[in-house]
């Protein structure tokens, strides 16, 4: 490619919403065979909504929610917003906590008057010693539909399971679509449950899953879809999609995402949704043919 070429491409992919920060990825995406996503926040709006709250026998709607709402207020997570909310709209009144603690990849805990809170996914209940086998049939309902099943401990019982849903982008579908018409692989890396994953990959079309990923994971879960596929492509928004942004071939950071995101890309998306993703991979097959 001469730099004539790379500059006009440049300029295209600037066009379309696509910012290239290093001219080398314009050549790389041609050669993509595989793109891997984040889920939340990539493929999902990354504002999940309370939809279920599933009580354990002793525990009550209101007192629940409110202690829960409580701890999650001091949590940057977008399923605490969720949580925090839903109590808002009830018109709860969230009681003072002390103690906070976020396990990441796992969930959160505070004191709250005098009584132990601990939310998070079924791996943080299983560290605690809790079984959520009492939630297990309702939970694979849940993750059919695409939800996210939380549990709540308090005082350390097994209190309650909060499902959250997060709505797919509107423009997800479309672009997973056109990279499959270009002859790519579509793969899911995420922190969710299996469940909740395949369930999104099922109404997605999405060919490969990787769930219940811990943070740090996602690297090796890059390096062995390069090692099968490929040129790899990563697509994500959040702090912890850094690593993997930096170890994909070319790193794609949607540009409503977190900096630490950005910083790491080669390449960002202005809009904020997936569909300059294939169209930047459209360009750069185009601008290479064109130099032979
Ligand atoms: P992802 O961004 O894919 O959701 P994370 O590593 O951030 O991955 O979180 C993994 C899982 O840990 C979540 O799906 C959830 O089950 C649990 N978790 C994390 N933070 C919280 C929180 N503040 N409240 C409840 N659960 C949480
Ligand atoms: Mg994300």
């Amino acid at each position: 490619a001469t730099p004539t070429s790379i500059m006009v491409g440049t300029g295209r992919a600037a066009q379309m919403g696509v910012l290239l920060r290093k001219g080398e990825a314009l050549q790389q995406l041609k050669d993509a065979k595989v793109v891997a996503v984040d889920k939340t926040g990539t493929l999902t709006k990354g504002r999940p909504e309370l939809t279920d709250l599933v009580l354990a026998d002793g525990f009550e709607y209101s007192a629940v929610l409110a202690q829960v709402a409580a701890v999650e207020d001091r949590s940057e997570h977008p399923i605490a917003r969720a949580i925090v909310d839903a109590a808002k709209a009830q018109r709860l009144t969230t009681p003072g906590i002390e103690a906070f603690e976020s396990v990441t990849g796992f969930g959160v805990r505070a004191v709250v008057g005098g009584v132990k809170v601990e939310i998070g996914a079924d791996r943080f209940m299983r560290e605690l010693g809790l079984d959520v086998a009492h939630f297990a049939a309702e939970a694979a309902r849940l993750g059919d539909e695409g939800k996210t099943p939380l549990y709540a401990a308090i005082g350390g019982r097994l209190a309650a399971m909060i499902a959250v849903a997060d709505p797919i982008k509107a423009s997800t579908k479309p672009a997973i679509d056109a990279l499959h018409a270009l002859g790519l692989k579509v793969a899911m890396i995420t922190g969710d449950n299996q469940y909740t994953a395949r369930a999104i990959a099922r109404q997605l079309g999405i060919d490969e899953v990787v769930a219940e990923v811990l943070p740090g994971g996602k690297v090796e879960a890059v390096q062995r879809l390069k090692a099968e596929h490929g040129t790899l492509a990563y697509v994500g928004d959040g702090i912890n999609d850094a690593p993997a942004l930096a170890e994909a071939d070319v790193g794609i950071a949607i540009g409503t995402g977190t900096d630490i995101a950005i910083e790491a890309a080669d390449v960002v998306l202005m809009s904020g949704d997936l569909a300059g993703v294939p169209n930047a991979i459209a360009l750069s097959k185009a601008t290479m043919k064109n130099i032979g």
